[in-house]
């Protein structure tokens, strides 16, 4: 039996690791769940899922998650604050952690879970884009075992040599593929006026309004380039990103002799996380049987930058190295909420992550330790906000 936490519990992820989990009563158990805002939805969670512990954001939603649970006579213990996360992460009382925050507040407390040497699912891609040394260095050091739930990267991870899934020598592309989001055959000028309802209506997947936008703007991919560099080793210029607008072919691996492996399935994230639950078996998911014959068609195109900028910021910061990825996602972070909120144009979050790049200071050995991450994360927001209309995040 595994036992499992599931940080951001709440989120879309977290909905479809708790379906995954609902099927097999008889291999999986909810050690803990966390959320940061919704109680209501946490506290339904706790009632069907019996967890030991439950961790919140806030004293108001824990003394609200409290309630509910004692009206409902489930003991599960409450607690709240980034401190009481971070230790949830790396609680005795599981083996696998789940990690579905989003942001680089999922930082903390997946480190934690590396730490203390989990199975970690990582799904909150910002993390290892943040401090992609310093986390694998965790995971090789305490033990943890680190499987990616990204689809793409799980497709990855899926298509290397089972006995090293790091980056080897006979790989010679990692070819990941991207829907394209909402706007890929959009007329480039009409791109200023989107809203953020429209930006988040993906094509293929249903996901957090965050990494909808993300998908938009193709900031997704441009993480997950960085994400793919971390995971398996393999540097800028052997990544390759290729528009795929079905979605069906996850990614790619080409090797030394011509060869090219895929994964392919329906666009449905229950697959990646069955995946990592249930690794090295495989387990039913839920997921509706992929039809080729009546998918038809699989396309495949190059990327084009300049409807795309924020892809192209993504490999500088790659090359950059050092903290540049760090300051890439703090502004993205920033400027992706301040669109949210209508407070700037679609165009300005492109365009106010690359200003952060070029002012935003980077001590070159500041990507070694989690403060000079730290340090970077909170000058790049301090930028990125001095840059937003005044009052947009307020
Ligand atoms: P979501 O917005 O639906 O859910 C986010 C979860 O994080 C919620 O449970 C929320 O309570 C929690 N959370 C938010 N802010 C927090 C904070 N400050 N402190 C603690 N908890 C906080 O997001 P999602 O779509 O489920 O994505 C989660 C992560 O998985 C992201 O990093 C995303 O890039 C990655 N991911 C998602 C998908 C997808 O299909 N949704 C696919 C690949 C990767
Ligand atoms: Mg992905």
């Amino acid at each position: 039996m595994r036992r499992i936490t599931v940080l951001g519990a709440t989120g879309s992820i977290g909905d479809s690791t708790l379906d995954v989990v609902r099927r097999h009563p008889e291999r999986y158990a909810i050690h803990a769940l966390t959320a940061h805002s919704q109680a209501d939805k946490l506290a339904r969670r706790c009632i069907e899922f019996r967890p030991a512990r439950a961790v919140v954001g806030t004293p108001e939603a824990a003394a609200t998650l409290e309630t509910l649970l004692r009206a409902a006579g489930v003991p599960t213990d409450v607690s709240h604050g980034e401190d009481a996360l971070a230790e949830v992460a790396a609680d005795d009382g599981a083996d696998t952690v789940m990690a579905a925050i989003v942001g680089a507040a999922g930082l903390r407390p997946t480190l934690a879970a590396a730490r203390a040497g989990k199975r970690v699912l990582l799904a909150n891609k910002e993390a290892l884009v943040m401090s992609g040394r310093i986390f694998m260095d965790a995971v090789r050091e305490h033990g943890a075992t680190l499987l990616p739930i990204d689809s793409e990267h799980n497709a990855v991870f899926q298509c290397l040599p089972a006995d090293d899934p790091r980056y080897c020598a006979g790989v010679s592309r990692v070819m990941l593929t991207a829907s394209g989001g909402p706007f890929r055959t959009r007329e480039p000028s009409t791109l200023h006026d989107i809203s953020p309802d429209e930006a988040c209506a993906h094509p293929n997947w249903v996901m957090g309004r965050k990494i909808s936008v993300d998908s938009a703007t193709m900031m997704n991919k441009g993480l997950e380039v960085i994400e793919a560099h971390w995971l398996f080793g393999a540097p800028a210029e052997r990544i390759e990103v290729l528009i795929h607008p079905q979605s069906i072919v996850h990614s790619m691996v080409a090797y030394a002799d011509g060869s090219v492996l895929a994964q392919l399935g329906n666009p449905d994230m229950r697959t990646p996380i069955a995946y990592g639950l249930a690794y090295p078996e495989r387990i039913d998911a839920g997921v509706t049987p992929l039809d080729l014959a009546r998918a038809g068609t699989l396309s495949f195109e190059t990327p084009d930058l300049s409807r795309f900028p924020c892809l192209g910021l993504a490999f500088d910061a790659l090359r950059a190295a050092g903290v540049a990825p760090a300051v890439l996602n703090a502004a993205n972070e920033i400027a992706v909420e301040a669109f949210l909120r209508k407070a700037i144009r679609f165009t300005d979050i492109a365009a106010i992550v690359a200003r952060v790049l070029e002012r935003a200071a980077q001590p070159a050995d500041a990507a070694a330790s989690l403060e000079g991450v730290l340090a970077a994360d909170a000058e790049a927001r301090r930028l990125a906000r001095s840059l937003l209309p005044a009052g947009a995040l307020s």
